[in-house]
């Protein structure tokens, strides 16, 4: 089987319109929500983050969005706890706390 050859070219994108189109909203779409199970919830720190929306664009579950003041929030009705955005994050601005904390 041949299979394509990896595109080592990629670079992340430097401006918003170089993005892909992605949640712009809550993630009031979906039907129910589904993060009973979650067991670490992120959490943004507003200072340190320099709003470059990597997290925005890697969540899995689209559950990061802007709000009205242009900073980022987070529907933890449908966050799932992953922690890709936390990982993902350059500035260290994302931190997993345990749920209850
Ligand atoms: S990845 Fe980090 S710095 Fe970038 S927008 Fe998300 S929280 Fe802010
Ligand atoms: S923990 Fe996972 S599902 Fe929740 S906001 Fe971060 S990337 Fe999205």
């Amino acid at each position: 089987m041949n299979f394509p050859e990896r595109n080592r070219s990629f670079k992340p994108p430097k401006e918003l319109k170089d993005y892909p189109v992605g949640t712009a909203f809550p993630a009031g779409h979906l039907v129910d929500t589904n993060a009973a199970w979650r067991s670490l919830r992120p959490v943004i720190d507003a200072i340190k983050c320099s709003n470059c929306l990597i997290c925005w664009l890697l969540c899995p579950d689209g559950v990061i969005h802007r709000n009205s003041e242009g900073g980022l929030e987070i529907d933890y009705d449908f966050c799932k706890g992953c922690g890709i955005c936390s990982k993902e994050c350059r500035q260290k601005a994302i931190r997993m706390e345990s749920e209850g904390e």
